[in-house]
């Protein structure tokens, strides 16, 4: 297997700016599973693309996530057959419902690129008509939920690394994750 260096990142970085002047790269099984993680979810998503990094934060998530850069000349390349847009460095369109090869439904999409970074933001269209105005710029980032605690009247082990503790920090789906370790399980709490 091919070493991934440095070098390749700022290809894929260059080749996805590439996109952006109308060059077009097909789409494969990694590109569409991130592509299904960015148009999922109602609460969208912001992505920044740079020669150094490839990264996504979910409006349901509080923490960024990194990918490799190998998929984003394939993901934008998409992004752009699904907005039908034609070759600019700023992309405003409604996309979808549609499927990549899941189903996702409507979506606004922005992406703008600059010489160092592609920054692209999915929200939710379900709902509303038109679609965001050529001039507009990006939308406010999404601003992650503000962590949650819960104090229980005992000690909960983990059920990971077996540490008790009284205080555990809340997902918004309502696991726990253990002070000790950092992992997260689900409990039913009364
Ligand atoms: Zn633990």
């Amino acid at each position: 297997m091919a070493t991934i260096t440095t070098d390749d990142d700022d290809l894929w970085f260059r080749r996805a700016l590439d996109v952006f002047e109308g060059a077009r790269y097909p789409l494969h099984p990694v590109g569409s599973k991130l592509l299904h993680f960015m148009l999922d979810g109602p609460e969208g998503c912001d992505a920044t693309i740079s020669a150094s990094r490839f990264e996504i934060r979910y409006g349901r998530n509080a923490s960024r996530h990194r990918y490799l850069l190998h998929p984003a000349p394939a993901v934008v390349s998409e992004l752009f057959r699904l907005a039908d847009a034609p070759p600019a460095a700023s992309v405003r369109a409604r996309i979808g419902p549609g499927m990549v090869p899941w189903p996702f439904d409507a979506r606004w999409l922005w992406m703008d690129a600059t010489s160092t970074t592609v920054s692209i933001r999915i929200r939710d269209a379900t709902g509303r008509t038109g679609h965001p105005a050529v001039d507009e710029p990006l939308p406010e980032a999404i601003t992650p939920p503000a962590p949650r605690f819960v104090d229980l009247t005992s000690p909960l082990r983990c059920p990971h690394c077996t540490r008790p503790a009284r205080r555990y920090r809340q997902l918004q789906d309502g696991w726990l994750v253990c002070p000790a370790c950092h992992r997260s399980f689900a409990q039913a709490l009364e």
